[in-house]
Order: C-alpha cells, then sequence, then structure tokens
C-alpha cells in the first residue's frame, strides 16, 4: 500500500457537506476524485474505514485493485500500487459482495453489530468498480440515500473526464491527456531512481513501483488506407475498434493505451529492459496479424518504440519511437522496430535533442 495525497477538509463556514460536494464537482483529476469521494463518506458517515476498489485486468483473470482507501484515524489516504503485479491482486472471486454489488448496485451484509456496505461506482469497461465501507452499526436507509447520491456526483464527475480524455469511437485515451501521463511517468521514474539510490533495495525485493522504466510505443496500421478504398469507412472503423480491444486485452492494467490520430496508437507502459518491451510489443503484431477482422481478413501493424529517458519531453520520446515506425515502414511493414536497436546497429543516427525540449531534471 502506498499513501496518496489528501483532499482539502470543508471549510468552517458552509455546510461541510455541500462544501465538500461543490469541491469534488470541480475536480478534474481521476485519482483526486477517488480521494474526494473517500474523505466526502468519511465526513458524512465516520465509517471504520471506506475504499474504492476497481477491476483490473482481463475476463478470466480480473483482479480488485484498491484505488485509495482511507480507514478511521488515518490521515492520508492509501491504495495499491498502481504497478502492483496483478498476480499480487485479489481475485474477483474472493469478494463475492463486491461481485454482487457490481451486478445489483448495492449490497449490503451486517451481523454482531457491524455494517458492511458495497456500492457499485458503474459498471462501464475499464471503469468497473466499487465502493466499499465498514461501520460499526448497519447503515440507515437515510445513509444509505446520501452515499448513493454522493455517488451519483462522483459517477457524472467521472463520465465527464471520459468525455474529455477519451477517443469516442475506440474509448481508449485521447492525445489531449498523453503529455500530463508523461510528465506523471517521468517524475514518478525519477523519484523511484533517487529513492533507489538513497535506500537501495536488492532487486528481488523491489516491488511494482521501485521496478522497470517506462517505454513509449508507436503502433501503425499498414496500409489502412487500403482497408477504407475496399471496404468502406464504417468497415475500416471497426477494424480500429477491434484493433483497440485487442490492444486492451494484451496489454497490462497499468499501461496506458492512446489513439494517437486515425489509425495511430501509442502505448506508455512499465518494462524491464527493451527485450521485455520488444517481447510484448512482439506478440501483439503476432496476435493482430493471426486475427480475423470481418469482411476485411488479416491486417498488419508496424511498431516503433523508445525508452525513455530522462529529461525528455514528450514530443522527444514520441519522435524517436516514430522514426522507429518510419523505418518499419520503409523496410517492409508488420515489424517491430527499437529505435535503441536501430542506433546501435548504425541504422539510424541519433539526433541532438530538439530545441524547446523541456529539462525536467
Ligand atoms: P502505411 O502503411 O504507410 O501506414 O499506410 P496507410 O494507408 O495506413 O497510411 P496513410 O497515412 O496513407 O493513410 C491512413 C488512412 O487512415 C487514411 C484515412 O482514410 C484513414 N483514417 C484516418 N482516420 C480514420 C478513421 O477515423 N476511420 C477510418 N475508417 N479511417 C481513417
Ligand atoms: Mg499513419
Ligand atoms: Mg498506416
Amino acid at each position: 500500500m502506498q499513501e496518496l495525497a489528501t483532499f482539502p477538509a470543508p471549510r468552517p463556514g458552509m455546510s461541510g457537506l455541500v462544501d465538500k460536494l461543490a469541491d469534488l464537482a470541480a475536480l478534474r483529476d481521476r485519482d483526486a476524485l477517488d480521494i474526494a469521494l473517500v474523505t466526502t463518506i468519511h465526513d458524512v458517515l465516520q465509517p471504520g474505514s471506506a475504499a474504492i476498489c476497481r477491476v483490473v485486468g482481463d475476463l478470466g483473470n480480473a483482479r480488485w485493485r484498491i484505488c485509495t482507501q482511507l480507514q478511521a484515524g488515518q490521515r492520508v489516504p492509501s491504495g495499491d500500487s498502481a504497478w502492483s503485479p496483478q498476480e499480487s491482486l485479489p481475485l474477483l472471486s474472493a469478494h463475492p459482495l463486491r461481485q454482487q454489488a457490481i451486478a445489483t448496485g448495492c449490497m449490503q451484509e451486517s451481523g454482531r453489530g457491524r455494517g458492511h456496505a458495497v456500492f457499485s461506482l458503474g459498471n462501464t469497461p475499464g471503469n468497473t468498480g466499487v465502493l466499499e465501507i465498514h461501520t460499526d452499526k448497519p447503515l440507515s436507509p437515510a445513509s444509505r440515500d446520501t452515499v448513493l447520491g454522493i455517488l451519483r456526483l462522483h459517477l457524472n464527475v467521472s463520465n465527464l473526464l471520459d468525455y474529455g480524455e477519451r477517443d469516442s469511437l475506440t474509448a481508449l485515451l485521447n492525445r489531449k491527456t498523453f503529455d500530463g501521463a508523461f510528465l506523471k511517468a517521468t517524475l514518478e521514474q525519477q523519484a523511484s531512481r533517487i529513492a533507489q539510490e538513497q535506500h537501495p533495495v536488492p532487486l528481488e525485493r523491489r516491488t511494482g513501483s521501485q521496478t522497470g522504466t517506462y517505454w513509449l510505443a508507436m503502433i501503425d496500421i499498414d496500409h489502412f488506407k487500403r482497408v477504407n478504398d475496399n471496404y468502406g469507412h464504417l468497415i475500416g472503423d471497426e477494424v480500429l475498434l477491434l484493433l483497440a480491444r485487442l490492444m486492451r486485452a494484451h496489454f497490462r492494467f497499468h499501461d496506458q493505451l492512446y489513439r494517437f490520430g486515425g489509425e495511430e496508437f501509442v502505448v506508455l507502459m512499465r518494462c524491464h529492459g527493451e527485450a521485455e518491451a520488444a517481447g510484448v510489443l512482439e506478440r501483439l503484431r503476432l496476435t493482430t496479424a493471426a486475427y480475423q477482422f470481418p469482411q476485411v481478413g488479416s491486417i498488419t501493424i508496424s511498431i516503433g518504440f523508445s525508452e525513455i529517458r530522462f529529461g525528455d519531453s514528450p514530443s522527444g520520446a514520441f519522435e524517436r519511437a516514430d522514426r522507429a515506425v518510419y523505418f518499419a515502414k520503409e523496410h517492409g511493414r508488420n515489424q517491430v522496430c527499437s529505435y535503441l536497436g536501430l542506433v546501435a546497429s548504425g541504422s539510424l543516427v541519433e539526433q541532438k535533442a530538439n530545441v524547446g525540449e523541456v529539462e525536467l531534471f
């Protein structure tokens, strides 16, 4: 579990709840929104604990990740690291009440004077989760209605964020959100390197956020124009949608998938070195080539990837991956090219940092 930032306490003078809800509705950051939800539930109900748990991973191997949890007396919320290995998280079946709440909206159980209530946060793909509350006494009907009202507000703000952050065809993240995620990733990479230098942890004892580095991959469909020309734009759209689905199933829950433009996708992922990144991407290339798209049959993709460096700007990393894709296109398509590998073999010449690249560190 790692500590998360806090949400401001209600300001005196106004009704505490209304004040909190007004602050919650103004949030435009998903993590802050979750923290606001659990702190508001604490202010209103003073429970033993309140937690937001989301479903991550594929069907068949789906797990519960605690995104934000606040216990009575705890000042700062905590949560499972975003980089927790999937196998370390509990399976869906380990928490049947949560599963039932997702299906029915709300579930409660009580016994020996204690209450355990679970509310669904919504059931959209990639954003399925629950709010779980442990209390000394079972929730009264009035408290339950208050929680449901707060959750409606949380869902509305969350839908608004989706609307601004996601591509409407594939539901992958859109380009607008990339720079912020990139900055977060590079800062986190820098912080974990400093922490490792100050308090070295042996490799075998390192947990999710202490291992690996970030990599950026660009994925471009080969000859996609022909798909549109031969089968029409609607069928082309269906190919984009199905490829996005293949990608979602292929990558781990914490890898971030973007649709950057027409038939170009970007992945920001964490891997232990170039060989692991290349392996993951090569498997995606093979899976895509083997997939039978309705009417169209098989398509291929070209992929270029690069590590993210200290002091990188989004455009610098993006340009390296782009040069590697370009190389793949020029050399037969349907292949994965590593920028590092191409520079090492002399196929590409390393360019000096662009003017305008930000020196972050
Ligand atoms: P290459 O292998 O060199 O990448 O060739 P390509 O045909 O994939 O690339 P090109 O850039 O020439 O064409 C991309 C095509 O993608 C052109 C455009 O019609 C199509 N496209 C862009 N956005 C969309 C979209 O939202 N839906 C559909 N169906 N097609 C799109
Ligand atoms: Mg393209
Ligand atoms: Mg293309």
